[in-house]
């Protein structure tokens, strides 16, 4: 099935340098010296090729320095400056997904997500992109990270939503001629409700009956806004389950899109911010429902290692981070669950299976629904596509792992889409209606409250 690994390395020698590999780091390196990727982290790969069939690029290629281990050796090359910082050595990064597929099937347990995301920062430091592409991500970065513009984002877009306008675009064929990142990011967009407008919300909801325990709740930035209602759901189910739920006004994005885009400053800033507000919460248990969002918050703790004035706060917050459903499965369920007499295909997203390795949680809660029936996804290892912002970057490789999903997705037979991740939700969805199916996409906390408030979908 997989390509030799002497052939390969050969292959991927002769794109580089022909020099010996260096057992030490060498002055030659291409990484400057902040955090550059690990050279012990780098030799703990044995090449088995193991990750190779989980891996969404070499699936989807063939390619071994599309590869996991194509890319450790890429990182190699770099430490022993047998590589260049050119656009074809920049772009097998760039074309990570950052799913992590690999962290789950490597059995030597390499650790893929430290090296990647010492890897990214380098990149951006390294400045190789055209003008274009550092357009397209500074203005992603300025708009996601903050709710308010957001929100007047949202304004513009409910209208054109709402005036027609987007049945007309996508009736004039217009949406064949325009730049393939923009067409992305239109297709992708959810449906537009008021809930998107709201700026005041409330800061506390406290929990029916006796208090089991105090939680704070991440807002999330884009889910705040165009996923308001799964954050009214987590708090209805989680204040049913008997906690007093805390969500702090002054909270803003806790810089996942920036960390996995290998922007570090502006991930560290939003992580000291939001250690901050947490601690003036002083609260139990900190909630995430986004999937991308936990694999971050859970990671601040190397993130801001190097900080003397936050390392230690980082590893406590760090240390109180839950996804929801981990703190569901762990509470013995009190309020009463109704029956929902549906199958429900349940996808696990790869920031909750891979990065923060939670996959049976989910599970045990949606088993807590009666009549509810669980129908498990081909494939379940493999990225749908959606991967933080990969799906507005490298459009074309997102839409085929898109499709690929949705053809898993509808095999089941299920009823509904159930996942933990907005990201995953999106692009689904997206898919779905490309391939002319309807079907409901949930978030798992809608289903939940669903049941509990006997509101079947
Ligand atoms: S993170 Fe995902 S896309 Fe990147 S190397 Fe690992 S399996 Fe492949
Ligand atoms: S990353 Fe792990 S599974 Fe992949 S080739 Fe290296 S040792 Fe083998």
């Amino acid at each position: 099935m997989f390509l030799s690994l002497s052939k390969e390395r050969a292959r991927l020698t002769s794109t580089f340098s022909e020099a010996p590999i260096a057992k030490t780091p060498t002055a030659a390196s291409i990484f400057d010296a902040h955090h550059p990727p690990s050279r012990e982290l780098v030799d703990d790969c044995v090449h088995c090729g193991f990750c190779l069939p989980s891996c969404p690029t070499y699936v989807l290629w063939g390619e071994e320095a599309d590869s996991p281990r194509g890319r450790i050796y890429l990182m190699r090359a770099g430490l022993d400056g047998r590589a260049a910082w050119s656009d074809g050595y920049r772009r097998h990064f760039d074309t990570c997904l950052g799913c992590m597929a690999c962290l789950t099937a490597c059995p030597s347990g390499v650790q893929y997500d430290r090296l990647i995301e010492a890897t990214r920062p380098q990149v951006e430091r390294h400045r190789t992109r055209s003008p274009g592409d550092r357009l397209f991500r500074a203005i992603i970065f300025a708009l996601f990270p903050y709710p308010t513009r957001l929100r007047m984002a949202a304004r513009l877009l409910w209208l054109y939503q709402r005036s027609g306008l987007r049945r007309l675009v996508h009736a004039s064929g217009l949406m064949r001629l325009m730049p393939a990142r923009l067409a992305a990011m239109e297709r992708l967009l959810p449906a537009i409700d008021a809930t998107a407008f709201r700026s005041a919300t409330p800061t506390r909801e406290p929990a029916r009956g006796t208090a089991r325990m105090r939680v704070g709740l991440l807002l999330g930035c884009v889910q705040r806004v165009f996923f308001a209602g799964v954050n009214d759901a987590t708090v209805r189910v989680l204040a049913a389950e008997g906690c007093d739920v805390e969500m702090p006004g002054d909270q803003g994005c806790c810089g996942a899109l920036a960390l996995h885009a290998g922007r570090d400053d502006e991930a560290s800033a939003a992580a000291r911010r939001l250690i901050e507000v947490f601690e003036r919460a002083n609260v139990d248990r900190i909630v995430i429902n986004a999937a991308g969002c936990g694999s971050a918050v859970k990671s601040y703790g190397d993130l801001l290692r190097d900080d003397a004035a936050y390392a230690e706060r980082a590893r406590a917050f760090a240390s109180k981070c839950v996804d929801v459903s981990e703190l569901l499965a762990t509470l013995e369920p009190r309020a009463t669950r109704h029956p929902l007499p549906m199958r429900v295909a349940y996808h696990d997203a790869c920031h909750l299976q891979h990065a923060q390795r939670v996959r049976q949680q989910p599970r045990d809660v949606l088993r807590t629904i009666p009549g509810l029936e669980i129908c498990e996804i081909a494939e379940p290892e493999m990225c749908c596509g959606s991967a933080g912002i990969y799906n507005l970057l490298e459009p074309a490789t997102a839409n085929t792992l898109g499709a690929r999903k949705v053809g898993h997705v509808a095999a089941t037979g299920a009823e509904a889409l159930v996942s933990s991740n907005p990201g995953c939700l999106m692009q689904i969805a997206s898919g779905l209606a490309a391939a002319g199916r309807s079907m409901p996409t949930l978030h798992l906390v809608e289903l939940l409250d669903r049941s509990i408030c006997n509101s079947p979908p």
